[in-house]
């Protein structure tokens, strides 16, 4: 039987986790899972509902009748594909907000644990390496200069056709780094036994090679 294990990849927003782990799951032919999709889309859903994020009781009964799902790469909100949806500031925005409750986090940790449990896959997002899968075999933290990040986000959205801004951009990457990393629960930071990968200056192939020849050593 073949072995079966977890990559846990970790850091803050765009510093390329995704691409990355995309690329290094088509590589070794296992499955994919964005962790962050799942935070954005309940976001969505918040927003969506006009919801204020103040009442944890509130949100428990949100999540109870919230279906988040992923069918292939898209990410499916009660039944509805909003890959693209998820993808605006405002949802960043929501996503962080939303992630900062316990409740939230410990129903998409369940949900995450169980979608990895049988299967190797490779998950991005804050908590996998510390809190989802802290046995993983192979964790990485992936992180880059955040003006570095804020410009692979700025190209990104302009090659979408969405209007951007880069020191706004800029802003909200800091903001959401500054939410992320001094939030109660789970806040980011990098497992005691992962490894530091600084992309500031390395291309999106040779963060790519350097994971997949970590897994294949
Ligand atoms: O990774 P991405 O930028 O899409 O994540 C959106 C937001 O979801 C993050 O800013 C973070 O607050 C939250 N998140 C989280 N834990 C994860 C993945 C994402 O708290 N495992």
């Amino acid at each position: 039987m073949e072995e079966i294990f977890k990559i846990a990849i970790d850091g803050p927003g765009g510093a390329g986790k995704s691409t990355v782990a995309k690329a290094v799951a088509k590589k070794l032919n296992i499955d994919y899972i964005d962790t962050g999709a799942m935070y954005r889309a309940l976001g969505l859903k918040i927003l969506r509902l006009g919801m204020a994020m103040s009442d944890g009781m509130e949100l428990r009964a949100l999540l109870k009748e919230t279906q988040i799902d992923f069918r292939g790469q898209d990410i499916i909100l009660d039944g509805e594909v909003v890959s693209d949806l998820i993808r605006t500031p405002e949802v960043s925005m929501a996503a962080s907000d939303c992630s900062a409750f316990p409740i939230v986090r410990e129903h998409m940790v369940a949900a995450q644990q169980k979608m990895g449990e049988s299967k190797s896959v490779i998950m991005d997002g804050r908590d996998i390496g510390t809190v989802v899968f802290p046995d993983a075999k192979y964790k990485f933290f992936i992180t880059a200069d955040s003006k570095e990040r804020a410009l692979r986000r700025y190209k990104e959205l302009v090659e979408k056709g969405q209007n951007a801004v880069y020191e706004q951009v800029l802003k909200e990457i800091e903001e959401r780094d500054h939410n992320d990393s001094t939030r109660a629960a789970s806040p980011l930071r990098q497992a005691e036994d992962a490894e530091l990968l600084d992309t500031t200056n390395m291309t999106v192939q040779e963060a790519v090679d350097y994971i997949c020849g970590k897994v294949m050593a």
